[in-house]
Parts: structure tokens; C-alpha cells; sequence
């Protein structure tokens, strides 16, 4: 398939930021690879809300800005988005609708004028001269070599890490592993008759009932179930399964079955028992049994709880985080089914460029789910408007480097903030508070947007 200057692996939302970035900057080629047939991975698989671009906080502020700003304004101008509080805690949610984010990604990729391959499967690396690499790709076509000149991982599972030898801390290795989650969506609810029944605190309470009185086996009493940009349809994040290894194919088929066996008995909870969902039903289950960690790279820096416990803005911030730390761990009987650790003082810290870069890596980034942090921190680190920051960064230092003819690893610090700054990047702490009403997303734009 020839050869690219930088090649992006995996469009999801970290992938197709690394693409849009690294497209935006330079006269480079860039070409991104996904295996399946659209992009966005698990924000238009599974999800429909963005969190991280605001601080949980009273005063909130918006802590994320430059490109990811562009995915959420087109999204704006369709009439797709509303804000929302999330239901436990990580803030205010950017809520859109999953099948028009679809669209937006593809025209943002083909205006950007990126090489865009689905259906496209990375299956192996080899190492070339001038530390190039050449990737191996399977498709229905047969096996595929490009070869690249920058790569930037973004598949979520760290898939080109792993095949060209790079250290990682495999989730569950150290600590206990984040759950798996099908998520579902259900139709014909009639909101107004379970706002008038008390909404969220009567769901609340009536899931709290449903398991103690072991009426329903649910497997959470406080998964999210929240509205959706489609009238009348409500998204739910209440499924857990534990216990599975997310690489084993074995372990993840069966992780599946469970997944679409919970979602149905959610379903027969709610419309029996939840004012508002007695007409209402299961209109998809998520493309895929959503998973939170797998392989995390180990970089040239990485980001610990103590980083998050400890706010800073270190001098090589490259974005910035003001989520809380969310554990979705399986947890003894009694204890909390997520534990949730707030970042304390400023409420946000800097989030250092070294932990997009695996170590020793000269030409190669890793991004999205799989960068550099230990399980605590990622647990804090992983919303989207923050994997779409590694992106944004990643993608740009990329382009300096080619540019520069530099390492990965020696990039001039203050070029890579610079252009950062140029695209809207957010590097310092906010003065102004967030609008976070409903309608309130264009408010919160700078004059970059
Ligand atoms: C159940 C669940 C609920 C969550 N809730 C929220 C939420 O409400 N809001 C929020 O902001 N965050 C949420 N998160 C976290 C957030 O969604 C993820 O951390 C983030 O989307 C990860 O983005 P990514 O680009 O790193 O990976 P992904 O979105 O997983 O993208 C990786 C992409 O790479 C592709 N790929 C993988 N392997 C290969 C390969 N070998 N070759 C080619 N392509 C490949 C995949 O198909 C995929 O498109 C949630 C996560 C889960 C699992």
C-alpha cells in the first residue's frame, strides 16, 4: 500500500484527533487505519457523552480546547449536542448524538484530506532503516505493507506497541482491572412521565429496592441511564462484567454473552417497574462490550495518582485534566461499586508530553486508553475530551519531528506548546467559569474556535 509520512492506527476519538492534527500542520501525508467500518471507536460504539472538557467543580471550568472544540461545534451546528450534569459526578457532559458523530468524523478526516482506511486490521510490525516501520495490515483484500515514517498507536489496546516490542503494564497485572460494560439504548420513553415520578432520585431508589429485595439481579444500583439528542431515547451505563480478560478471545466472547444477558434484564427492570418505560425497548446494545483499560504503555514519563492527587502544571504540560478519579473495579460486597477521588485544590493538572511517547521510542507515540499512566491515574485520565487532547498533541509532534528531524523523544518542548496554543490547546488554568447550562457550549468558545 506504499508508504506514509505519519501513520495513525485506530480512528477513535484519540486516533482521529492524532489524523486531524497532523493533517492541520504540515504538507505531510497522513493516513489512518481502523478495523471497523466507521470512526470514532467507543464514542460512536458505545457512548454518547464527552466528559472532561469541564472541571466537576462549583466554579467549572473548561479545561480542553483547539481541535476537539471543531468536533463538538460541528456536532453544535447539526443541532446534535446538549450539556448535561453526570449523574454521580465527573461533571458537566458534552451529550451528542452518536450516529451524526459518525458523519462529523469522516468529514473531518476526508476535509482534512487524511488517507482513510476502514475495514482495516493492524496484524504486525517490522522494524525498517532510517527507524521507520513497516506495518502489517490484514484486510478482506489479503495483507497489506505500509510503510511509515512516524506511527502513532491510538488503537485503544496499545496493538502496534505490543507487536513492535514496546514495555507495558498489562491492566489487572498490578492492580485490579476496570469492568466491562455493554451499554444499550432504548426507545419510546416517555420522559415527562418519569421526570413527573421523580426522575433520577426515583430511579435511584427503585434500583436500590429492585437488588436488596433480589427482585432483579442487577448487576449495579447506579449505573447511569440518561437521555439522548433522539427524542424519547435513553442511553444506559449500568452494566458491569468482571472477571474477563478483554485480549482473550475466549474470555471476551463470553465477557459479550453476559454483557447482552445484563442489558436485557435492565430492560425488564425498567419498563416494569419505571414510570415512563412500560412502552419502551432495547433499540441496540453497543457495537462491541465496552473496555475501559487493557495495555498501558509504559513511556517516557508516567502519570501516577500522585500526579492527580498532587495538582501541577509541570513545564512540558501538553493538556490538562480535571476529571476525577473513577474506579470501576469489581469491589468486595459493601463497598462502593465505583470509587470516585476528586482532584483536590486547583481541581487540574498538567498532563506531561511524555507519556504520549513509549520509552526509547524515536518515532513512534502512543495515545488514547493505552498511554502512559498507572491504573489510578488512568482511571482519572481517559474521558475523551482528554484522549482527544493526546491526540491533538501527539499529532502535532509528529509533524515537528519531521519537520525538525528529531526523535520522538527530543522534540523542542516550547515549539510543540506553541503550536498547541496556536490550535486553541488549553495549557493554563482558566480564569473564567464555565457555562454549563444546556444550551451553553458556544459560550464557552474563544475566538481560536
Ligand atoms: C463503558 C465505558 C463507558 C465510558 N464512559 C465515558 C463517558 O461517558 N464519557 C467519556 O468521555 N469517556 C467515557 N469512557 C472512556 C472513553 O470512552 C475512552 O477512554 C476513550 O473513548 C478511548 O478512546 P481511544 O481513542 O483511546 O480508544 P477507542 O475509542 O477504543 O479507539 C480505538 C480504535 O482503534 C481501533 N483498533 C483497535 N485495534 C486496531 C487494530 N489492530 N487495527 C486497526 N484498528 C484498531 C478500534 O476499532 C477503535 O476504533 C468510557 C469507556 C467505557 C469503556
Amino acid at each position: 500500500m506504499g508508504t506514509t509520512d505519519i501513520l495513525v492506527i485506530g480512528a477513535g476519538s484519540a486516533g482521529c484527533l492524532a489524523a486531524l492534527a497532523a493533517s492541520n500542520h504540515g504538507s505531510y501525508s497522513v493516513m489512518l487505519v481502523e478495523r471497523y467500518g466507521f470512526a470514532g471507536g467507543t464514542s460512536t460504539q458505545m457512548l454518547d457523552t464527552f466528559y472532561g472538557f469541564f472541571t466537576p467543580s462549583e466554579a467549572p471550568r473548561k479545561v480542553v480546547g483547539g481541535l476537539p472544540d471543531i468536533v463538538v461545534n460541528r456536532l453544535d451546528q447539526l443541532g446534535d449536542i446538549f450539556l448535561r450534569p453526570n449523574t454521580y459526578g465527573a461533571g458537566t457532559g458534552v451529550n451528542y448524538n452518536p450516529e451524526k458523530l459518525k458523519l462529523v468524523w469522516d468529514q473531518l478526516i476526508l476535509d482534512a484530506g487524511v488517507k482513510y482506511l476502514l475495514h482495516t486490521h493492524l496484524v504486525g510490525v517490522e522494524p525498517v532503516e532510517n527507524g521507520h516501520y513497516c506495518c502489517i495490515f490484514w484486510n478482506k483484500s489479503g495483507f497489506h505493507k505500509i510503510i511509515a515514517h512516524r506511527v502513532i498507536d491510538a488503537s485503544g489496546d496499545a496493538d502496534f506497541c505490543h507487536l513492535a516490542d514496546f514495555e507495558y503494564e498489562l491492566a489487572g497485572d498490578l492492580d485490579p482491572m476496570q469492568s466491562l460494560t455493554t451499554t444499550f439504548r432504548m426507545s419510546n420513553v416517555d420522559l415527562q412521565q418519569y421526570q413527573t415520578a421523580g426522575g433520577n432520585q426515583m430511579l435511584s431508589e427503585k434500583m436500590e429496592q429492585a437488588v436488596s429485595s433480589k427482585a432483579y439481579k442487577l448487576p449495579r444500583k447506579k449505573g447511569s441511564v440518561h437521555e439522548m439528542c433522539q427524542t424519547g431515547c435513553i442511553s444506559t451505563v449500568a452494566v458491569k462484567v468482571t472477571d474477563k480478560k478483554p485480549l482473550d478471545p475466549w474470555q471476551l466472547t463470553e465477557a459479550e454473552i453476559e454483557g447482552r444477558r445484563q442489558a436485557f434484564l435492565y430492560e425488564k427492570f425498567l419498563r416494569e417497574q419505571v414510570p415512563g418505560y412500560q412502552g419502551a425497548s432495547i433499540i441496540g446494545t453497543s457495537v462491541q462490550i465496552g473496555v475501559r483499560e487493557t495495555r498501558r504503555v509504559y513511556g517516557e514519563k508516567r502519570l501516577t495518582k500522585e500526579h492527580c492527587l498532587n495538582p501541577e502544571i509541570p513545564d512540558d504540560t501538553v493538556f490538562l485534566c480535571g476529571a476525577p478519579i473513577e474506579d470501576h473495579r469489581k469491589g468486595q460486597p459493601g463497598q462502593p461499586e465505583t470509587v470516585w477521588q476528586y482532584i483536590p485544590d486547583t481541581g487540574i493538572y498538567g498532563v506531561p508530553y511524555g507519556t504520549l511517547v513509549p520509552k526509547d521510542s524515536k518515532a513512534a507515540w502512543v495515545v488514547g486508553r493505552c498511554f502512559s499512566a498507572t491504573h489510578d491515574a488512568h482511571a482519572s485520565c481517559r474521558s475523551m475530551a482528554q484522549t482527544m487532547s493526546m491526540g491533538q498533541a501527539a499529532g502535532t509532534a509528529a509533524v515537528i519531528s519531521l519537520e525538525m528531524d528529531v526523535e520522538a523523544n527530543a522534540i523542542p518542548l516550547k515549539t510543540l506548546q506553541s503550536r498547541l496554543l496556536d490550535l486553541g490547546a488549553v495549557l493554563e488554568i482558566p480564569k473564567s467559569t464555565a457555562d454549563i447550562t444546556r444550551n451553553g457550549w458556544s459560550n464557552n468558545l474563544t475566538s481560536f474556535n
